[in-house]
């Protein structure tokens, strides 16, 4: 059997891919290993009709709604291997079942790296976060740390001043802003402290104080650390797919890829704004494309 198209990832953009490719009466093969990234944090919000409900709340209706069309299947496994063939693509996955599909959607998301900084894994998704829509309602009002080592904290400061006037922005030991940018941060009275950090002190998920290398320490009550996002899956690149110059798989308004019948959906494509509701859209946009290119070859 060849599916019409398969999808690797089961985040919102594969589970829209497929509610939209079932719905259009395509057989479809929706790989997922279950490891959501938003799986750390205790609600989600900003998607209208979902807004503070658990990340495992949000897939369980997904995967309801979506598995009510019985040409979708859920294989709940990881996929490996991603080759093109001349009918399409094979995927092998992690028990070595191989399975061909005409038009494969990479909707694999992607992955944070974080600077090093000890006691950062146990508060991220509860204290710390990495994105102000997402969770600064949540921290309004209170002390916060912006980390990050990028000159674009700058902005992120001037944002973040609107849910928090007490903030202290960390470099983590980089002289990432001007003395000018330094000195209209200060005239808010946002400080900018940029000797190394040391470790993030909290317990259950709270965070309390920022050590820094040097063994002095700033109470926080929470904050936002900037990571660097890279692709989770390897597939684009192996596959030979043109970049984003963020690092996303460059697709078109359909989100088809560089590489005839491969799409792409979701933060895999764009990487920012990493967002449910634009995921889910992204792959809304693609199923229809993959829908589109399927009905002009098989009406011709
Ligand atoms: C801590 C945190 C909090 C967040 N809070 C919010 C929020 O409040 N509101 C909001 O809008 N957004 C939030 N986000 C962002 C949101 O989670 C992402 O934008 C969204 O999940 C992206 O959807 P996606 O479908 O593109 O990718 P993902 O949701 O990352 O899904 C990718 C899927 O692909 C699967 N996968 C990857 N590789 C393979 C493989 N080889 N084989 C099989 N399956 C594979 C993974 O298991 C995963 O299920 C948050 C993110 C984090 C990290």
């Amino acid at each position: 059997m060849i599916y019409d198209c398969a999808i690797i990832g089961g985040g919102p953009a594969g589970l829209n891919a497929a509610l939209v490719l079932g719905r259009a009466r395509r057989s479809v093969a929706l790989f997922d290993n279950n490891r959501p990234r938003n799986a750390v944090t205790h609600a989600s919000h900003g998607f209208i009709t979902r807004d503070g409900v658990t990340p495992a709340e949000f897939r369980r209706v997904a995967y309801e709604e979506v598995l009510r069309y019985p040409s979708v299947d859920h294989l709940q496994t990881e996929v490996v291997t991603v080759s093109k063939i001349d009918s399409g693509f094979e995927m092998i996955d992690s028990s070595g079942v191989v399975t061909r599909a005409r038009k494969l959607i990479l909707a694999t998301g992607v992955k944070e790296i974080f600077p090093e900084i000890e006691g950062l894994h146990p508060l991220y998704g509860k204290s710390l976060f990495n994105c102000p829509y997402c969770d600064g309602w949540e921290l309004r009002d209170q002390p916060l740390v912006i980390v990050s080592e990028h000159s674009s904290v700058f902005h992120t400061a001037k944002m973040l001043h609107n849910w928090s006037k007490d903030l202290i922005v960390c470099t983590n030991g980089q002289v990432s802003l001007s003395d000018e940018q330094k000195k209209r941060l200060l005239s808010k009275g946002i400080d900018v402290i940029e000797k190394p950090i040391a470790a993030f002190i909290g317990k259950d998920g709270q965070l309390e104080h920022v050590r820094f290398a040097d063994g002095t320490q700033i109470p926080r009550a929470g904050g936002f650390v900037a990571p660097k996002f890279v692709q989770s899956a390897p597939f684009g690149e192996r596959l030979g797919c043109e970049r984003t110059e963020l690092g996303g798989i460059k697709t078109d308004h359909s989100g088809r890829t560089s590489i005839p019948g491969l799409y792409s959906a979701g933060d895999a494509s764009y990487f920012m704004p990493s967002q449910l509701i634009f995921a889910a859209a992204d792959g809304s946009r693609t199923a229809m494309g993959v829908n589109m290119d399927l009905t002009e070859e098989d009406f011709e």
